[in-house]
């Protein structure tokens, strides 16, 4: 009988990795999930073990990845993500993406696993080519507040390539455009749960600026699709991941509002230093070679996760306007 194949997800408890562990599971992999925790929460993976062979070790990824046993693939997404996170967490950004990639690479070396890093349409930076292909270098301030997170991902780029070459070891490196769904930290500042808690309180949507930047949503299920396809590929990337439609900042507010059935207005708020002007993925790479794309418009992505939200969160929600009641 074969040997049922064996994944470590890095960051597995965060919420791209706890959808990618229960994909990894419900596909007949067995499961390690390391993670310390720090922008992850154990709830996100409580119900995994329920689905398969499904191991939770709380450890840092930058001292080390501990994994015995026989190891298929690493799936490297241990890193704070959101604006808020990194900027509250800089060292930790810089070492997750540093030392924390070495030591992930490291495994899959010795294992002869297949490596997939969890990169980020940040690396372009506030891109001056819209949208962004993955040939575009990127215009990054190293020395500002997001600088931390996007040169830890550059460095991780830099390192997995280096390993393919060095090692042969089976890399790929994922660029994740901004991605949305349950499980995302109601706290962590982003742009979608923050619209979302407040439309359900039906508080004013901080939108930065004029709202005139644009971003490119993915719902979770097409974006977890995506990686799965390129673990199961033998691509190196680097390969955009996302949804190419992209929308204004204060389109998307107006269109949780709309779907919440909410009183909330938009008021303007600063906007953050360095903030992307435009972001849009160019996924010609990945329709050719995984034959994928995203297939959850935005409002049924909104929809599923402003559910998912009424659910988990303890709030008095205002009361849904007549055209949207029941639109799930
Ligand atoms: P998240 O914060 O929910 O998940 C990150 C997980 O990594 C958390 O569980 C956290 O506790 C864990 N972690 C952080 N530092 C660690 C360390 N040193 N050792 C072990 N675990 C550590 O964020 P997310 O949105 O799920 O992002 C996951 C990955 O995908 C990140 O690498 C991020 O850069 C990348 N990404 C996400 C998006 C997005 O839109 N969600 C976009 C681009 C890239
Ligand atoms: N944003 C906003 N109000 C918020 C949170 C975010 O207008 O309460 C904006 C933010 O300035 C950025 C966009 O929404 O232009 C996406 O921000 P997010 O933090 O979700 O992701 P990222 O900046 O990493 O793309």
């Amino acid at each position: 009988m074969r040997r049922r194949r064996r994944a470590v997800v890095t960051g597995g408890a965060g919420f791209l990795g706890s959808h990618l562990c229960e994909r990894l599971l419900t596909e007949g992999f067995a499961v390690v999930c390391l993670d310390n925790l720090s922008t992850g929460r154990a709830d996100n993976v409580a119900h995994l073990p329920r689905l398969g062979p499904f191991e939770f070790a709380q450890a840092d990824a930058t001292t080390g990845v501990p994994v015995a046993g026989e190891v298929d693939a690493v799936l490297h997404l241990a890193s704070p993500a959101a604006p808020a996170d990194y900027g509250r967490l800089p060292v930790e950004t810089l070492k997750v993406g540093s030392l924390g990639t070495l030591h992930a690479l490291e495994l899959a070396r010795e294992h002869r696993a297949r490596f997939v890093l969890a990169s980020t349409s940040e690396v372009y930076g506030d891109p001056l080519v819209n949208p962004q292909p993955e040939s575009y270098w990127g215009h990054v301030n190293q020395v500002g507040p997001r600088g931390v997170y996007d040169e830890a991902k550059r460095f991780a780029e830099a390192l997995t390539v280096a390993y393919r070459q060095r090692y042969g070891v089976d890399t790929a490196v994922a660029r994740l455009f901004n991605t949305f769904g349950p499980r995302m930290r109601p706290d962590d500042g982003r742009a979608v749960p923050a619209f979302v808690q407040q439309a359900l309180r039906g508080e004013p949507l901080t939108v930065a600026g004029d709202g005139r930047q644009t971003r490119s949503m993915c719902y979770v299920d097409d974006l977890i699709e995506g990686v799965f396809r390129l673990l199961g590929s033998d691509h190196p990337g680097p390969m955009n991941l996302g949804n190419p439609h992209e929308l204004p900042i204060v389109d998307l507010a107006r269109r949780i509002i709309a779907l919440t059935g909410s009183p909330s207005t938009v008021t303007l708020v600063p906007r953050p230093i360095d903030d992307p002007r435009v972001r849009c993925p160019d996924i010609t790479l990945a329709r050719t070679v995984l034959r994928w794309e995203p297939t959850v418009e935005l409002d049924r992505g909104l929809r599923r996760t402003i559910d998912w939200f009424r659910r988990h969160l303890d709030h008095p929600a205002p009361q849904p306007a007549g055209d949207h009641k029941g639109a799930r």
